[in-house]
């Protein structure tokens, strides 16, 4: 517990900002004692948990976001940015309204080394910070082939930078060149996103650009369409998308933007003028860094995203390795299991036994269509799992499209205002 007295969040902040090991026990002038939160990674998973602690656990919890930078944009809604009917900064959320209004503290640095036995994270700003409860909420990373430059293949898969990248290259085309995306094996972040960005592409350059003769090619590594597989196949036929299943990506050329990839036993090499290698996942480098991880996602008890790996230790979000989609709108799910979880521990009662989650995801077609996609998933005492218990689809339409926004606003509103 970190002990606080009346001028706890200015001792604090001191002690955050001592660099040596032997100054991170802050001075006992009270015996009040509020446990300490640290939520690293302030995107749609930990900025809605730290927001619930604060506001189901009010001044019985101190809630420290660590969280890279300062601004953070929404992978959500970032495909259509590529088609000029969103900018990121239509995306992009700051913290500091959010931290005022809810009481959390707020660290732009970035989480490099975590002592699990002294219970001490290390910031790259050579800052550390004590925790009697940490949550990991840290995203995803990228398995790529080889070593490439993404400047110039961009995977624009995390939003911001890579996204703005992807849509010069993308209004750089002229009619008859060829736009080529290769889709990741599953698991990864957001199962509809690479075949929503597969349309949205192609009916910008089709029906915006009026490009006629310019492609688009999806290499999946996947066997099929894996999810609103009707919906993408009509999508793919009606704008003459060229899609290929069961191909894996071998090695991505960023001077010649040439992508080799195997299909059916034989080597293919395809040149592109614009390559958009979405690569394989795992969890992000805090994940490997906190030891939590087995194989590349971090295993959890559902009833409380605690690691199964290290006590003390929550993981919700894309990094975590439950059956449940990698998703911001589960994320966001996941979140309040975990927060509600947490406080029970914290104040010694037991835990929620029969949490549910669930999931949307709407994903534009094109600049005036969208389709969408839902799923509901309970805990399941035998396996002792999150397992499906309901689901839905929509398929593409204009009156899909409005209420995508009514959506992902709820969505938007819920995390970070
Ligand atoms: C094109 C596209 C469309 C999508 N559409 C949908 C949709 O319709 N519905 C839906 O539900 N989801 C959708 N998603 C998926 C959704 O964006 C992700 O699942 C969601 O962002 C995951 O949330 P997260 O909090 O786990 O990770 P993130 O949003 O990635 O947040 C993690 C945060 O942690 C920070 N961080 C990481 N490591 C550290 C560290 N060591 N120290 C400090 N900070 C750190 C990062 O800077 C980042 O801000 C889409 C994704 C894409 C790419």
């Amino acid at each position: 517990m970190k002990k606080v007295n009346s001028n706890s969040r200015r001792d604090f902040m001191k002690f955050l900002g001592l660099g040596s090991l032997a100054a991170v026990v802050p001075t006992v002038s009270s015996a009040a004692t509020i446990p300490h939160v640290v939520v690293v990674g302030g995107g749609f998973a930990g900025a809605t948990c730290a927001k619930y602690l604060k506001m189901w656990g009010g001044t019985s919890v101190d809630v420290t976001v660590i969280e890279a930078n300062a601004t953070y944009v929404s992978p959500i809604l970032s495909n259509l940015v590529l088609n000029g009917q969103k900018t990121t900064s239509d995306l992009s959320f700051t913290y500091g309204s959010y931290s005022s209004k809810y009481g959390i503290n707020m660290l732009h640095s970035t989480v490099n080394a975590v002592d699990k036995t002294n219970q001490i994270l290390t910031l790259a700003n050579g800052n550390r910070v004590k925790y009697d409860k940490l949550l990991l909420a840290p995203g995803i990373d990228f398995i790529k082939t080889n070593d490439y430059d993404i400047t110039k293949v961009p995977h624009a898969w995390k939003a911001g930078k890579q996204t703005n990248l992807l849509k010069a290259q993308i209004d750089a085309m002229q009619d008859g060149d060829t736009f080529t995306m290769t889709i990741p094996s599953a698991p990864y972040r957001c199962p509809p996103g690479p075949y929503e960005r597969a349309c949205v592409v192609a009916d910008y350059l089709k029906n915006t650009k009026g490009h006629t003769n310019s492609k688009v090619v999806v290499l999946d590594a996947n066997s099929k369409i894996i999810v609103e597989e009707e919906t993408f196949a009509a999508k793919f036929t009606e704008y003459g998308v060229e899609y290929k299943a069961s191909t894996t990506v071998t090695n991505v050329d960023d001077t010649s933007k040439t992508v080799t990839y195997t299909e059916a036993g034989s080597s293919k090499t395809l040149a592109s003028t614009v390559l958009n290698v979405i690569p394989n996942q795992k969890a992000a480098p805090v994940i490997f860094t906190a030891g939590v991880n087995s194989g590349n996602w971090a295993p959890i008890n559902p009833l409380s995203y605690e690691s199964v790996v290290a006590s003390g230790i929550y993981v919700i979000g894309d990094s975590q390795a439950t059956g449940q989609p990698k998703a911001g709108h589960i994320g966001n799910s996941e979140a309040k299991i975990c927060a509600d979880a947490i406080l029970r521990t914290l104040n010694g009662q037991a835990l929620y036994t029969s949490p549910k989650t669930n999931s949307a995801c709407y994903s534009p077609t094109s600049a005036t269509e969208a389709s969408w996609l839902t799923g509901v998933f309970k805990y399941d005492v035998d396996t002792q799992t999150m397992v499906s218990a309901n689901g839905a689809s929509g398929a593409s339409s204009t009156a899909n499209y409005p209420k995508m926004f009514n959506w992902s606003g709820n969505l938007f509103a819920d995390t970070f205002a």
